[in-house]
């Protein structure tokens, strides 16, 4: 017997930082958008209980930008320094990775307050 999908639908904080991450206008951003609108998602297979999701777009539409993360946010809790990065691979949008730079991974979503964001497409 098959395992039931874990793919569902973005969750409201997930869309929060997806729009924050998006505010601003790049290349390729409206093709990002357009792919996730049309998405579910599911959460990473790593252990590490991060809060990284993977992709799956029914969006027929290509990301034109060049980079592989056109766009990342940057935050600290406390003293600790964290990472979201949008992921795109082959013109789609793959995976919102959420890296910890110390020994503690961030359980709970940031503050969209709180978040730097660095536009990285032209
Ligand atoms: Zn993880």
């Amino acid at each position: 017997m098959r395992a039931p999908s874990a793919f569902r639908k973005l969750n409201t904080k997930e869309r929060e930082i997806i729009d924050a991450l998006l505010a601003k206008t790049f290349r390729g951003r409206d093709e990002i958008r357009e792919q996730i609108n049309n998405s579910l998602v599911e959460r990473a297979k790593c252990e590490c209980g991060c809060k990284t999701i993977n992709f799956s777009t029914k969006s027929i539409v290509r990301v034109r930008s060049k980079k592989r993360i056109p766009v990342e946010a940057f935050y600290f809790k406390g003293d600790r320094p964290y990472q979201i990065l949008l992921h795109i691979v082959d013109g789609k949008v793959s995976y919102l990775e959420f890296v910890s730079y110390s020994d503690q991974v961030d359980l709970e979503y940031p503050k969209v307050g709180a978040l730097k964001i660095t536009v990285n497409e032209k």
